[in-house]
């Protein structure tokens, strides 16, 4: 028996065949991350359409209009703030019919084109002579506000039971300025406001209709008569088509709408009586659209809008006005428009996202969140479209995380695939001669130095030729990954790393066993003996044939004054060639 390993050799075909299969293997890869991350986004795309996400879109709205650069407000428009100055100033809210009278008495001399209050200023019961009627009548450009308000049932407790007095319930009724004054006003328009789910004045009803009645909201008819045209469905219309809710544009904090303190006007109107010189200009106020509002004092919460405002209805009221008169409409894309770029945004970074081999992806990502951020600031502070952005980026930096992530296993994999390809025998699925030669000289070190016991076993299949000879080479090879499979269940595998037994394909028909941790006799009474009686015992059939099968085994043991493992497989060898010599099927030893 030659130590060296028969030259049949079946594997060039094998490694071919393996590698045409690995180069579909990784674009059938390719698609799957594709597949991942196209279902990634449709979760997205659910989640978005739940609407739970929402919150995050307009907190990012409300920060654009928080931070935006100043936007031109309408020249002509003036904010009149009742604020806590002005109450210490003047007295206590209600003020009388009078005040109000004064006031669109000043306004009106100094040229206002239009004078707003943002509350009714006639729910104090008039004492006969009525100051503000007369005021009305002088000015005639005075707006009044209305709302609809919601009465609760009248009921009665009997016996613990509510009992409606009026049948039907809650009762909506208008809240409107009286008749005698309303005759003289120059319009009226609804204000009230309809915070979003989380609190947020965002958007406006273009009007309220109830019980025949429809008014536009306050601002909207203000502008609509400024600018001498109709919200309404005409020709002239005020309004982009077809819009029904109107997203407040704020104009941002640092917008300098003109504003005033009441009592600074009524401070400077008296002074000019008196020949002194004003703090406020009654220039100021020619051709103006005054805008009268109160405080709602410190307890207020100042989130109410974006702008942060104390006075929450004048802020609605000035902002609705002055998208209106500035036409700086905001247009927010239907849910279906955003899906729809939520989509093509998700496929074009998956798509991008393929290939994570180097630094461009992650530069990529980042070059891609912020061109979207940018162009998103840009549409809607130029083009006043809104679209939706923080889910889309969620969606981006997901993609971006699951494409890192998938790319780090199908390196992993990809690793441990070309490991095996170059380690692994094709037929048997044992490691080959080369990588087994590599691990037993480290162990001989090892086990020289632990001054543990090292065997090797080596066995050779009896009468193979005659075998292929007699069934064909398939049945020959049918019976090497048998028996190979067969070694490899009879030896311990499933142990520590240190103590685990390795098989490998030593030539043709051989097999290569290392045993640590395994003094010879043990190797050769044990294990050797195991794999012999475990072949011989198997049954090994080719078309409806049985073949009997049996191995020869050499068995030997590292020596203390050896360090190199050549001698041991020698001896192994050796003892293979006496066991054939012998007689075959059986396990001879060398010491
Ligand atoms: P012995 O009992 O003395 O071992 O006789 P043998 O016929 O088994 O002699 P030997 O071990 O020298 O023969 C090995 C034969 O195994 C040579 C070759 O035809 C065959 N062989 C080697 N590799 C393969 C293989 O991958 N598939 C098949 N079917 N046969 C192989
Ligand atoms: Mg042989
Ligand atoms: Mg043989």
């Amino acid at each position: 028996m030659s130590s060296a390993p028969a030259p049949h050799n079946p594997k060039p075909l094998e490694t071919l065949f393996s590698r045409t299969r690995s180069a579909r293997v990784f674009k059938r890869s390719d698609l799957a991350q594709l597949f991942y991350a196209f279902f990634l986004i449709l979760l997205g795309l659910g989640v978005m359409a739940s609407g739970r996400l929402d919150k995050l879109e307009y907190g990012l709205l409300d920060l654009f209009f928080q931070h935006r650069p100043a936007t031109p407000a309408y020249p002509s428009l003036a904010i009149i703030e009742i604020g806590e100055d002005s109450l210490q100033a003047i007295g206590r809210w209600p003020w009388p019919a009078e005040y109000h009278a004064e006031m669109i008495r000043i306004l009106s001399a100094w040229g206002a084109d239009a004078i707003v209050f943002d509350d009714l200023m006639d729910k104090e019961p008039g004492d006969g002579s009525d100051p503000l009627e007369q005021a009305l009548r002088d000015s005639g450009r005075v707006y009044f506000p209305v709302r609809l308000e919601t009465r609760p049932a009248k009921k009665i407790w009997v016996h613990s039971l509510p009992v409606d007095l009026e049948p039907g319930g809650d009762k909506k009724i208008w809240s409107k300025p009286r008749p005698e004054h309303a005759l003289y006003l120059r319009g009226l328009g609804y204000l009230q406001e309809f915070p979003g789910k989380d609190g947020v004045f965002r958007t406006v009803p273009v009007s309220v209709a109830w019980s025949s009645e429809r008014y536009f909201h306050l601002g909207i008819q203000i502008a609509a008569d400024k600018l001498k045209g109709s919200p309404d469905a005409d020709a002239a219309r005020i309004l982009p088509s077809g819009m029904q809710q109107l997203m407040i544009n704020w104009a941002g904090r640092k917008t300098a709408f003109k504003r005033y303190a009441y009592a600074d006007i009524v401070r400077s109107y008296q002074g000019i009586q008196r020949g002194l010189r004003p703090t406020v200009d009654p220039a100021d106020f020619k051709g103006s659209i005054c805008l009268i509002g109160l405080t709602d004092g410190d307890s207020v919460r100042r989130t109410v809008t974006p702008a942060d405002s104390r006075m929450p209805r004048l802020e609605v009221l000035a902002q609705v006005t002055n998208t209106v008169l500035t036409r700086r409409f905001l247009r927010p894309l239907s849910i279906r428009q955003n899906a729809f770029f939520y989509f093509l945004l998700g496929l074009t970074a998956a798509i991008l996202f393929l290939d994570f081999h180097n630094l461009r992806s992650p530069l990529t990502a980042l070059a891609l969140l912020a061109g979207g951020l940018v162009f998103w600031c840009g549409m809607l502070a130029f083009a006043g479209i809104w679209f939706y952005a923080v889910q889309p980026v969620l969606m981006v930096v997901g993609l971006f995380i699951f494409s890192a992530l998938y790319a780090y296993l199908a390196a992993t994999r990809e690793q441990s695939r070309l490991f095996d390809l170059a380690t692994r025998d094709g037929l048997t699925g044992l490691y080959v001669i080369r990588y087994f030669r590599e691990v037993l000289n480290q162990v001989v070190e090892e086990s020289l130095a632990d001054k543990q016991p090292l065997s090797l076993i080596l066995t050779d299949i009896d009468n193979f030729k005659s075998i292929n000879d007699t069934y064909g080479h398939s049945a020959g090879d049918l019976i090497l990954k048998k028996s190979a499979h067969i070694v490899q269940s009879v030896i311990r595998l499933k142990r520590p790393a240190k103590e685990m037994d390795l098989v490998a394909r030593y030539g043709g028909e051989e097999f290569i066993v290392m045993l640590r941790g395994a003094p010879l006799e043990q190797a050769a009474a044990r294990a050797a003996e195991r794999i012999r009686v475990a072949i011989e015992k198997a049954r090994f059939e080719w078309e409806g044939k049985l073949i009997s099968v049996t191995v020869s085994v050499g068995v030997s043991a590292l020596r203390a004054d050896e360090k190199l493992p050549d001698f041991m497989v020698r001896r192994a060898d050796e003892a293979l060639y006496e066991a054939k010599r012998t007689g075959k099927n059986r396990v001879c030893q060398s010491s």
